[in-house]
């Protein structure tokens, strides 16, 4: 029985460009959904840009736009992204198209019917000059708990301790630096805390299958109920004040709905303008009870999607006409993911430690090699995991070229050079033998990749790529092809190892789609699915081999790891000089000397003449340029360093043997209107002229 799957993702935030983490979970969840495709099953995979909210609203005013502008500039940029990773969504939308603001109406609405919408009044923080409340990140001021200076309004980056901004001391607006005053407001909520909801949630919520185990760990803390008898669900506040960019809340003139009411109405907004334009009907599709819908998410927003999420549909459903309550369907599964690390770290922008995507393809990165490495790091857990490249050039060009890629390249040529690409009908005992054990692999891959153990998958399909390279070794087909008599065995072995490619690139197509399309074409085969596993190709014909797939060159790495480049000013306002090597170094004589006279040079406003012993049992004249820094007198007696094996060179006022070492800034290191300082260099006590500097 086929099955029917809504999947989505997370929508992302629409104030910035993809990170890598992004790409983690649209790889999983493509991955997925591909396996299930190669099933022969309906997926509607579908995501949006999460466009609203006082962040989106700051942000683009700043840059000098309206929301919806700024929104759409960062929504144009996601197709480079998608594409180049091979994610296929069926769609990707925004929560700012009228889908959306008609389906979060209508929710809304039918929650009020419900009686679970309450009307309260709070008082918040308002910034009386920018005329707007603040939300808990737009203030800062000290830490009530250790007087830290600019902390936000939610916790302590110092202490840690987390408090209301109304508790924070001398408070201020991050967006005008006003004193914000306290303002009352009505403010609109979902009574999560009523005993029908919490009912609900935790059926929902210990439902077999529905969340992994860990996640359902988490949400039992919730439900807990504390000492004083206060059970764990606070109503949730849905509403935001104008000027606020969102979705408009019916019946109440200048409130919003709280950007995170209508994110997750987006993942149906999104599928509702797909279902249109492929002329299906939105509200029977999700009326079905055969259709899943499915969610993989972030550890970070597990709330929204396994609390709030659930409730809110579950009671904006309507009364058949027998006046039966029917809900609306709720999410069958919320997939957790953890988060990707960099060599065990926090990816971090700011640091320059996070790998820009863009910037992977930009180098000709393949983007089927970081589909396999983040696919043999995922599990079904909520775990992190981690880019370490070391392991990502070791899994690309052992596991996946050294082992899969090598099996088809070590056959083929033999394959159209002696037999005309024609494949043998009938392998022989011990090549059936292998392939049968190959096949009786499958059904234990695709229970993995169902359950999302896609690093135990490909633990398993290298492991029989493994045998299939024994079986090379063992044969040695280019001996075979050299040897009087063996055509028939190298005929057999050459087309056991086609066979077995194709066996293993079907289990390997839903994390290498493209890779997976160049073999369907080199093999002259219809796309794979996972039942073409059972059947061998026969006395077929395949086409000329083309090389499928390069090895990493560790070059490409460094440089995705390089930190982005900050525009610095060259240090003491002058590059660096060219490189050099040691021997350059050594070229140059340097001298500790004695600075034993010292006087002006009549006619000259610029220079010193200097009288050296630099141990030699004489001692040398040498002109310098810092008459302008130093007193004679203050020089006389001082050690310093000098160039001793310098042309000496003739100037206006006599010969000068050598020169001594001076810091100064370049031009452009000067702060304007500043004097250009000149330091003579001076060697720590104990130094003796005549010492030689290295
Ligand atoms: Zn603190």
């Amino acid at each position: 029985m086929t099955r029917k799957l809504f999947v989505t993702t997370a929508l992302p935030y629409a104030n910035a460009p993809f990170h890598l983490g992004h790409m983690l979970e649209y790889i999983q969840a493509d991955i997925w959904v591909r396996f299930q495709r190669m099933q022969g099953n309906t997926v509607h995979f579908v995501c949006a840009d999460d466009a609203h909210g006082a962040a989106i609203m700051i942000a683009a005013e700043k840059a000098g736009l309206t929301p919806q502008a700024f929104v759409a500039q960062i929504a144009a940029g996601r197709r480079q992204y998608l594409d180049g990773f091979h994610i296929g969504f069926d769609n990707w939308h925004s929560t700012d198209a009228a889908e959306n603001h008609e389906l979060a109406q209508t929710i809304y609405r039918a929650l009020r019917k419900q009686g679970l919408i309450a009307e309260r009044t709070i008082e918040q923080f308002y910034d009386p000059v920018k005329g707007m409340f603040l939300p808990d990140r737009y203030v800062i001021g000290e830490c009530p708990k250790c007087g830290s200076k600019d902390q936000y309004g939610d916790n302590c980056d110092v202490c840690g301790s987390v408090y209301a901004p109304t508790d924070l001391k001398h408070p201020k607006s991050t967006l005008t630096g006003a004193t914000p005053v306290m303002k009352s407001s009505e403010h609109y909520f979902f009574q999560l805390s009523s005993q029908r909801c919490i009912d609900f949630l935790k059926a929902w919520t210990t439902t077999p299958g529905r969340l992994q185990p860990e996640v359902l760990n988490k949400i039992k803390e919730w439900f807990a109920t504390d000492e004083l008898g206060h059970v764990g669900l606070n109503d949730w506040d849905i509403s935001r004040d104008a000027p606020y960019f969102g979705i408009e809340i019916p019946d109440a003139p200048g409130k919003y709905f709280y950007v995170w009411l209508d994110a997750p109405v987006g993942y149906l907004a999104s599928l509702k303008n797909l279902l249109d334009r492929q002329g299906e009907d939105f509200e029977a599709f999700m009326a079905d009870p055969a259709v899943e819908q499915i969610h993989f998410i972030g550890k970070d927003i597990i709330t929204f999607h396994t609390l709030f999420w659930p409730a809110m549909l579950h009671f904006s459903g309507t009364t058949s006409a027998a006046g039966d309550y029917l809900p609306r369907k709720v999410p069958s599964h919320i997939f957790v993911h953890g988060f990707l690390q960099l060599s065990g770290e926090k990816m971090s922008k700011s640091r320059g430690t996070g790998i820009s995507p863009l910037k992977y393809l930009e180098l000709g990165l393949d983007a089927e090699w970081i589909r396999y490495y983040i696919a043999a790091k995922l599990s079904a857990k909520v775990e992190d995991i981690d880019f370490n490249p070391d392991d990502f050039l070791a899994r690309v060009n052992s596991d996946l070229v050294g082992k899969y890629i090598n099996i088809a390249s070590r056959a083929a040529g033999f394959l159209s050079k002696r037999f005309g690409g024609v494949l043998s009908a009938d392998v022989g005992v011990e090549g059936r033998m292998l392939l049968d054990g190959l096949r009786a692999h499958g059904n234990a891959i695709e229970t993995l990749y169902e359950e999302r153990e896609f690093a135990k998958a490909l633990r398993e399909i290298m492991l029989l790529a493994d045998r299939v390279n024994a079986y090379v070794d063992q044969h040695k087909p280019w001996e075979l092809a050299k040897a009087a008599g063996q055509e028939a065995v190298l005929h057999d072995v050459c087309s056991v190892c086609i066979e077995a490619f194709r066996l293993l690139t079907i289990y390997l197509k839903p994390v290498l789609p493209a890779l997976a399309a160049q073999v369907e074409a080199f093999l002259r085969i219809e796309p794979l699915r996972f039942t073409d596993a059972q059947r061998g190709l026969g006395a077929h014909t395949i086409g000329e081999y083309q090389h499928l797939m390069q090895r990493v060159d560790a070059k490409q790495v460094d440089a995705l790891l390089e930190p982005a480049q900050i525009e610095l000013p060259p240090p003491g306002g002058e590059a660096i000089a060219a490189e050099i090597k040691v021997d350059d170094f050594a070229k140059i004589d340097l001298r500790i000397a004695k600075i034993v006279d010292c006087a002006r040079v009549e006619g000259s406003t610029k220079l010193l003449r200097l009288t050296l012993d630099v141990g030699e049992g004489k001692t040398r004249n040498v002109f310098s340029g810092i008459q302008s820094a130093y007193e004679p007198a203050d020089l006389i007696g001082k050690l310093t360093v000098m160039v001793a094996n310098l042309a000496p060179r003739k100037m206006k006022f006599g010969v000068s043997e050598g020169m001594v070492l001076a810091a100064s800034h370049g031009d452009a290191g000067l702060p304007k209107g500043a004097e250009p300082g000149l330091y003579i260099l001076e060697p720590w006590p104990g130094a003796e002229p005549g010492m030689r500097v290295r």
